[in-house]
Parts: structure tokens; C-alpha cells; sequence
């Protein structure tokens, strides 16, 4: 059997530091926050903004939440969020999507200011990505990054295939494995023979959002694999893009869901804030 990716141990190791960091930071009179806004209710969203506040927690961060009725018009958000940009207890804002369906998700992003967008949702730092300059990661992918990292796995020569080329997963992930010197393959739902071109795959990553789709015929023998999808299968219970029995014999390493990228994206989210605090202070 293949080794299991823990990513809730990862992702506890890296709040770890960041705590860590953040105390030291502290005690030099530096406080690092995080505005975290919620419009509507949502169920998975709150769920999600009340992870995000633990984390906060964890890590030694203020946290600041919004949370806006589901009828805010277009121009009440711009205005928080342009306080927020003003905000000096501020470093990241977070707007947790998707909105209501009368707002756009990209107008809002859009007027975050890029240097406390810590989801790197905002066209500057979607650009900064493609160019390997970066000031924040993007948090899912550079989560995927760090589980891939705790293998052991050097990505440089290796072909990888990434399913899915959505602007928050597919497609930074894609430049990620690039920037690490992999031969990137992405695939779609145009791709053909999508079965054959993921057996070629040393490292599959499947951010597709379709419940147990790879199975093991996807997979070459001792294939890193790292399953983004959050799913329901045909029970309702949460389950990824990947079919994990089927899969975790043949792979040399594989993510769970739950406990797999989910729990890496947060802590990213958390560093990108560090990052970002460090920045306003003026700490390299
Ligand atoms: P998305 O925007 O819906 O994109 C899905 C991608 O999969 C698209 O590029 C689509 O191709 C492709 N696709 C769909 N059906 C396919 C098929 N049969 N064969 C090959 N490709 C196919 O989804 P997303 O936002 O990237 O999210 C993907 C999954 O990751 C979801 O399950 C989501 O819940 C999960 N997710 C998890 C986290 C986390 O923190 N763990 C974060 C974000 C997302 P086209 O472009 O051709 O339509």
C-alpha cells in the first residue's frame, strides 16, 4: 500500500511555525491581522470563515469578521472593502466566495488592494504567478506543493499531469509544478484519452469536482497522488476526485479526503497573511 499524505500533520507543522514567527513578531510590538468577510448565509461558507478564524487563533493572529446580509448591494461591499484596504490593523482581506449572485465576485476582487489580496485572487498577483514572481502563493495550490514537498518527491524532470484548469486550482497549480522544473501536462473536459495521459503522470493532481472519477487505471504504479476535489459521493458523504481504495495500493503516495489538501489550503492562507504583515511593517 502507498504511503498516505497527512496533510492535517503538514498543515499543523506549518502554523507551527508561523505561531512561532508571529510571537517573535509580537514581542517586537508587530500584531499581523486578517478581515475575513461573509456576505449572505451560506452553510459551507460559514464553515469555512469559522475555520479560518480558528486558525487565526491557532496562529497568534487578530481576526476581524464581517458578516454582511445576504441583500448588500454591490456598493456597501466596495465600501467595506475600501476601508479595509485603509485599515492599518489590516494586512489581508479575505471576501469568501462565491457571493450571492448579484454580486461579482471579480468587481469586488478587483478593488482588494493587491498587497493584502491573501487568496491571490487579484489580476496583479495571478500575473505575478505566471512570472514566478511571488508575493502570494495561491493558497490551494501551494498547499498541494508543500504535501508533494513532505514526500520527498523532487518535481524537477518529472511529468505531471493536472486535472482541472480553474483560475483558483488548475491553472496556478499547472505554473507551480512548472516553476519547480516539472513537465506539466493539463487536462480538461476537451482532453482526450484522459485515462492514458494521467498513466503517464509521476505526480497526478485532480481538481476536477467529480466524486471518485480517477480510479486506478488513471494512475501509474508508485504515482504521487494528490486528490483537491471536495465532493459528495453517491451517500452524501465528502469524498474527493480520486477513488481512494481503488487507487492506494498502486500509488506511492496519496492524499485522503477528508485530511488531505484541505486542511494545507488554511495554513496557506495563514502564511500568505504573514507574508503580507511582514511586508506593511517593512520585516523581510
Ligand atoms: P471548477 O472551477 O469547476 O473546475 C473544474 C475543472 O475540471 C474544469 O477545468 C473542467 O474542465 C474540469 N473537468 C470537469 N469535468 C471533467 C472531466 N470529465 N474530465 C476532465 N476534466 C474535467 O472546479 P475548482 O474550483 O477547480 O475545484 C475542483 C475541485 O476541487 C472541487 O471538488 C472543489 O470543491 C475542490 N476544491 C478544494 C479546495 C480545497 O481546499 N481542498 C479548494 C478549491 C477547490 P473545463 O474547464 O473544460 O470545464
Amino acid at each position: 500500500m502507498g504511503q498516505i499524505i497527512d496533510g492535517k500533520a503538514v498543515s499543523a507543522k506549518v502554523k507551527e511555525e508561523i505561531r512561532l514567527e508571529t510571537e517573535k513578531l509580537k514581542e517586537q510590538g508587530v500584531e499581523i491581522g486578517l478581515a475575513v468577510v461573509i456576505v449572505g448565509d451560506d452553510h459551507a461558507s460559514q464553515v469555512y470563515v469559522r475555520n479560518k478564524e480558528k486558525a487565526c487563533e491557532t496562529v497568534g493572529f487578530n481576526s476581524f469578521k464581517y458578516a454582511l446580509h445576504a441583500e448588500t448591494t454591490e456598493e456597501e461591499l466596495l465600501d467595506l472593502v475600501k476601508k479595509l484596504n485603509e485599515d492599518d490593523r489590516v494586512d489581508g482581506i479575505l471576501v469568501q466566495l462565491p457571493l450571492p449572485k448579484h454580486l461579482d465576485d471579480k468587481v469586488i476582487i478587483n478593488n482588494i488592494r493587491p498587497d493584502k489580496d491573501v487568496d491571490a485572487f487579484h489580476p496583479v498577483n495571478v500575473g505575478k504567478i505566471m512570472i514566478g514572481d511571488y508575493s502570494f502563493l495561491p493558497c490551494t495550490p501551494a498547499g498541494v506543493m508543500e504535501l508533494i514537498k513532505s514526500t520527498g518527491t523532487d518535481i524537477a524532470g518529472k511529468e505531471c499531469v493536472v486535472v482541472g484548469r480553474s483560475n483558483i486550482v488548475g491553472k496556478p497549480q499547472a505554473m507551480l509544478l512548472l516553476h519547480n522544473n516539472g513537465t506539466v501536462t493539463i487536462c480538461h473536459s476537451k482532453t482526450k484519452n484522459l485515462k492514458e495521459v494521467c498513466s503517464r503522470a509521476d505526480i497526478l493532481v485532480a481538481a476536477v469536482g467529480r466524486p471518485k472519477m480517477i480510479t486506478a487505471d488513471y494512475i501509474k504504479e508508485g504515482a504521487v497522488v494528490i486528490d483537491v476535489g471536495m465532493d459528495r459521493d453517491e451517500n452524501g458523504k465528502l469524498c474527493g476526485d480520486v477513488d481512494f481504495e481503488d487507487c492506494k495500493d498502486k500509488a506511492s503516495f496519496i492524499t485522503p479526503v477528508p485530511g488531505g489538501v484541505g486542511p494545507m489550503t488554511i495554513a496557506m492562507l495563514m502564511r500568505n497573511t504573514l507574508t503580507a504583515g511582514k511586508a506593511h511593517h517593512g520585516i523581510e
